[in-house]
């Protein structure tokens, strides 16, 4: 049965890797650099206004963030990155995290959501992500944000620069999506619960 993204609560926040969640339940792991959308997106997603928190500080949380969804899967907030302001102490506690959080959980990852802002180019940073969403061997799924500050005849190509830039094939997955309007939703709430399924 599909997954009730809109039952979901505030799980647990993990600030070191004795911390993350290791039930055995399928996770959906969400990363974005910092004011991306992220938080928007994954509220969207929830139906709530609130659950991941919108406009935090960038760059002061740096935790994996658990909410359970319909009581069967975890979508797990990935702290954001590429804050230019954040320190290098603070950079490098993500960087150990993250490390921490592919090397541990690499396998149990069911699906990987790296979103993006479909007005840029993805940065050096969105790179290194899907790098790591590809090397743990899960389907991923990219988000491209913010659809509705595109006229439409700019959509095409910024999803082709996006196609280009993270080498993504024919059968890739690439969703525009705008979390303000709701657009894409139920296509990657599909994508997520056809994940799940496999
Ligand atoms: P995060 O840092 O990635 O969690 O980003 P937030 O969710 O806090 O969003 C950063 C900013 O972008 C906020 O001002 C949001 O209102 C705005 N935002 C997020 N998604 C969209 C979108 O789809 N369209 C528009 N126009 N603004 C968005």
């Amino acid at each position: 049965m599909a997954l009730n993204f809109a039952k979901a609560e505030f799980a647990r926040s993990a600030g070191t890797r004795d911390q993350f969640l290791r039930d055995g339940l399928p996770q959906f792991a969400f990363a974005g650099r910092s004011n991306v959308g992220k938080s928007s997106v994954i509220n969207r997603l929830l139906n709530r206004k609130n659950l991941a928190y919108v406009g935090a500080s960038p760059g002061k949380t740096t935790q994996v963030n658990y909410f359970l969804v319909d009581g069967r899967a975890y979508l797990v907030d990935l702290p954001g990155y590429g804050y230019a302001k954040v320190s290098r102490a603070e950079k490098e506690r993500w960087s150990k995290l993250m490390e921490s959080y592919f090397q541990d959980e690499a396998g149990r990852i069911t699906a990987g959501v790296l979103i993006v802002d479909i007005r840029h180019k993805p940065t050096a940073d969105d790179v290194t992500m899907h790098t790591w969403f590809r090397e743990s061997g899960c389907p991923e799924i990219v988000v491209a944000n913010k659809l509705d500050k595109l006229k439409r005849s700019q959509v095409e190509p910024a999803l082709t620069l996006i196609r280009e830039t993270l080498e993504l094939g024919e059968g890739d997955l690439l969703v525009p999506f705008s979390a303000e309007k709701g657009t894409g939703k139920e296509e990657l709430l599909g994508l997520l619960n056809a994940a799940c399924g496999r």
